[in-house]
């Protein structure tokens, strides 16, 4: 048996950005401490820790020393390097485990994961030359997207090919990179299951969200998601197989394509809470981060009930460039709950947050949020 981390002990977090900083606010609500370990000053959830050491993640010492304080680790974004999550592994549990990091880490290794245990992935081959890439969009098929192997993600290193000609430019627009190209995928829907398996192999799993994107980034995302219960089924089935084969702890996300053939298909999988589970702190009787403190503290899952109808919208660096959104015009809304957790500092682009809303149906809780959101710019 896993033993329990009880409250008052001190939990160590990689990372030091918005996951991070809402991870260490259910923690500290349960009693716990919080020490982040980021590169970066003045982190989201470094503001927001009891301990927050700012050091390079290739300073192994200073990782040795961080986990020495703390008595169990977790991480809040994927490209914590290899070497870092080792030194930490060797010297205080990490949940999820560095293996699940470790897959997750590179698209192609991740979707070979997958198809080896036979969860259904939109087709795809990795390429690492000029040549290999050719082969690879010759071998899927155009339309391709073609995707930096590692580190993307919102879109971010994502080219479409749509005809075979279009290779030799992106080859060049990606830096000559190691790549992965996918099929590309006409979509009916894009849903994803949030679930938290616990240090005693129990699932708990929100209801799928809806998840809507502009410019490949998640704008909105509701609950219930408009979608067939074989198809919820099913994507539950997935969720729980991912879980079991990494025999993971803590939370994890799903994100699945529901292709207008009526496919579910894994897009990715991210080990951590996700975006489209931020709802769940206003909607959910338990939040995806205080799921994440009591799997990765060995405590009994909370209820991932979601009573009524929610919606949540993004709030991007995009609302701050003509300067301060009108806050005032956004809390009239007076159902509408507003959270900020980007930097602090003047650069538009690091700034961030969401609204969500509980409402008696879905389009009335997706209304409330856009509408407020429409409000900020007043
Ligand atoms: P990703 O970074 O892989 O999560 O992709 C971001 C978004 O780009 C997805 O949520 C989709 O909206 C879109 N996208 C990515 N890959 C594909 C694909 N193979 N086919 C269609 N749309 C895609």
């Amino acid at each position: 048996m896993t033993r329990v981390v009880a409250p008052g002990a001190a939990l160590g977090l990689l990372g030091g950005g918005q996951l991070g900083r809402m991870f260490a606010l259910a923690a500290r609500r349960m009693g716990y401490r919080i020490h982040t370990f980021s590169p970066e000053d003045d982190s989201p959830a470094g503001q927001v820790a009891d301990l927050a050491v700012t050091a390079s993640y290739e300073d192994l010492d200073a990782l040795r020393t961080f986990a020495r304080g703390v008595e169990v680790v977790t991480f809040e974004f994927e490209n914590i390097p290899t070497e870092a999550i080792d030194a930490v592994e060797a010297l205080a549990p990490v949940r999820p485990s560095g293996m699940a990091l470790h897959i997750a880490q590179r698209r192609a290794r991740e979707k070979m994961f997958l198809a080896d245990r036979g969860v259904p992935t939109v087709s795809f081959a990795p390429a690492e030359s000029f040549d290999e890439l050719w082969d690879a969009v010759a071998l899927v098929g155009t339309p391709a997207v073609i995707k930096t192997a590692a580190f993307g993600y919102d879109g971010k290193g994502q080219h479409k090919v749509t005809t075979p000609a279009d290779v030799e430019h992106i080859w060049t627009a990606i830096g000559h990179q190691a790549t992965i190209v996918e099929k590309f995928v006409s979509l009916q829907a894009e849903v994803s299951i949030v679930a938290a398996r616990g240090a005693d192999g129990d699932v708990a799993m929100y209801a799928p969200f809806e998840n809507r994107h502009r410019d490949h980034i998640l704008d909105v995302t509701t609950v219930p998601a408009a979608i067939a219960p074989a198809v919820v089924k099913q994507a539950g089935e997935i969720t729980r197989t991912i879980l079991e084969e990494l025999q993971y702890v803590g939370v994890l996300c799903v994100e699945f394509f529901l292709s207008t053939d009526g496919d579910l298909l894994v897009n990715e999988v991210a080990p951590r809470p996700h975006n489209s589970g931020h709802l769940t702190v206003d909607a959910a009787v338990t939040s995806q981060f205080e799921q994440q403190v009591r799997a990765v503290c060995g405590l009994p899952l909370g209820s991932p009930e979601i009573p009524r109808p929610a919606a949540m919208a993004n709030l991007l660096g995009d609302l701050w460039v003509d300067g301060e959104p009108n806050w005032a015009a956004a809390c009239r809304f007076a159902d509408v709950k507003l959270h900020l957790y980007g930097k602090t500092d003047a650069r538009p682009k690091r700034k961030m947050g969401h609204l969500t809303a509980v409402a008696r149906t879905v389009a009335e809780a997706q209304d409330r949020v856009i509408a407020a959101r429409d409000a900020l710019l007043i």
